[in-house]
C-alpha cells in the first residue's frame, strides 16, 4: 500500500531513535476544543529590567552579583540540580530499591546582555557568539575527567517552566549518561552493527530524497519534522556531515548552525505570531573519552503549542499510560513551517506601521 493511503487513517509510526511507536490520528484534526487556553506569549518589551537577575549588574536571588557583561555570560547555577562534590554513595535493597549519588555541574548561559533579545531576533553574528559559547562549554566541561555527558538545553517560555524571560540556556554536565541519549546510543549501535552505516545519515538522505518533511536546509544542516514526531511542530536539526559533537564542526559549519537555528526559530515565531515556546537541546556523544563513531550530532525542538498561540498540547491520559499520540500529521506540520516564512512577524508589523 502507499504512504498516502496509510496517512488518511489512524496508524502507528516507529521512532528508530527511541525504538518506540507514536499513534497518528489524522481524522481527528477537526475535533472541537473546549480545553485550556493559554495566554499569548509576548516577547519582553524592555532591553534592561532592573528586577531581572540575569540582566548585567543586577543582584541575583541568592545574593550573587551578575557582572556588567557585554556578550554571552556563563555562570554556575545558584540553585543547581546536581553538585560537583557529591561523595560516591550507592544504596541497594532486594535488587528493587536502587539509588546512586550523582556528581554534576549546572550552569546558566545568558545569550546576551539584552533582556529582550531572543534567538530568532539575533543577528547571525550575535548568534554565532552563542554557538561558540556552547562549543566552549561542551569542550571545557567534557574534559573534566568525571564528566561523561554534557546536556545543553533551552526552555523558552513560561509555558515550559522557564523561570526568567531573559534569553538564556542551561548546561547540565554530569557523570551518568541520561536516559534519552542512552537510548539513542543503543539505537545508533544496533543500526550500525546491522547495516554498517549511520541511522541518521541514512534517515537524512531518505528525507532529502522524499522532500515532504524538510522545513529548510543549508549546506551543512537540515531541519525537518521527523516522521515519528510526537509534539505538533517538533523538529530535528541534523548535520549533513557525519560527526559526533559540535567541537568537530568547522568555523563555516558553526556559522551554518547559527543560520539554521535562526531560521527555524523565526519560522516558529511566525507560525502563530507569538514568542513561540519550546524546549530544545543538542544530543552529542558522551564525553568519557570514547570515540563514539556511531553517534550523529543533532538537536531536537519540542514545542508544546498545538494549533494557535493559546492552545497547548498535553501529554496525558493515553500518552502517559499507553503511547504518545498526535492528530495533525508531521507532513502537514512541515508544510505549515515552510509557509511560515523567514521574515520575522515583528519586522513585518514594523514595515506596516512605517507605511
Ligand atoms: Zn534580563
Ligand atoms: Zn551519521
Ligand atoms: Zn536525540
Amino acid at each position: 500500500m502507499s504512504f498516502e493511503e496509510l496517512n488518511k487513517v489512524p496508524h502507528r509510526r516507529f521512532n528508530p531513535l527511541l525504538r518506540e511507536w507514536v499513534l497518528v490520528s489524522p481524522h481527528r484534526t477537526q475535533r472541537p476544543w473546549q480545553g485550556r487556553v493559554e495566554k499569548i506569549q509576548k516577547p519582553p518589551a524592555v532591553t534592561f529590567d532592573p528586577e531581572c537577575y540575569l540582566c548585567p549588574g543586577n543582584k541575583r536571588a541568592g545574593g550573587a552579583q551578575t557582572p556588567p557583561y557585554t556578550e554571552t555570560y556563563v555562570f554556575d547555577n545558584d540553585y543547581p540540580a546536581m553538585l560537583p562534590e557529591a561523595a560516591p554513595l550507592q544504596f541497594e535493597q532486594a535488587e528493587l530499591l536502587l539509588g546512586k549519588s550523582e556528581q554534576g555541574i549546572c550552569r546558566v548561559m545568558c545569550f546576551s546582555p539584552r533582556h529582550d533579545l531572543t534567538i530568532p531576533r539575533m543577528t547571525l553574528q550575535e548568534l554565532r557568539r552563542v554557538v561558540d559559547g556552547w562549543v566552549e562549554q561542551y569542550s571545557v566541561l567534557g574534559q573534566i575527567p568525571w564528566i561523561n555527558h554534557v546536556q545543553i538545553f533551552e526552555n523558552r517560555g513560561e509555558l515550559l517552566g522557564a523561570s526568567n524571560p531573559h534569553p538564556h540556556c542551561q548546561i547540565w554536565a554530569n557523570a551518568a549518561v541520561p536516559n534519552f541519549p542512552s537510548r539513542e546510543l543503543a539505537s545508533f549501535r544496533e543500526y550500525r552493527a546491522k547495516k554498517h552505516s549511520c541511522l541518521l545519515c541514512d534517515y537524512l538522505r531518505l528525507e532529502l530524497e522524499l522532500n515532504v518533511r524538510i522545513v529548510y536546509q543549508n549546506e551543512a544542516f537540515a531541519v525537518l519534522v521527523p516522521f515519528w514526531a510526537v509534539w505538533p511542530f517538533e523538529t530535528l536539526v541534523l548535520s549533513k556531515r557525519h560527526l559526533a559533537s559540535m567541537d568537530q564542526l568547522s568555523s563555516g559549519e558553526l556559522d551554518l548552525l547559527a543560520d539554521i537555528l535562526r531560521r527555524i526559530t523565526i519560522r516558529y515565531d511566525n507560525l502563530f505570531e507569538t514568542a513561540f515556546p519550546y524546549s530544545m537541546g543538542f544530543h552529542q556523544k558522551p564525553t568519557d573519552g570514547g570515540a563514539y563513531e556511531e553517534w550523529h550530532f543533532h538537536a531536537h525542538y519540542f514545542p508544546p503549542l498545538l494549533r494557535s498561540a493559546t492552545i497547548q498540547k498535553f501529554m496525558v491520559g493515553y500518552e502517559l499510560l499507553g503511547s504518545p499520540q498526535r492528530d495533525m500529521t508531521p507532513e502537514h506540520a512541515a508544510g505549515q513551517l515552510v509557509e511560515a516564512g523567514e521574515r520575522h512577524y515583528l519586522d513585518r508589523t514594523a514595515d506596516r506601521s512605517v507605511r
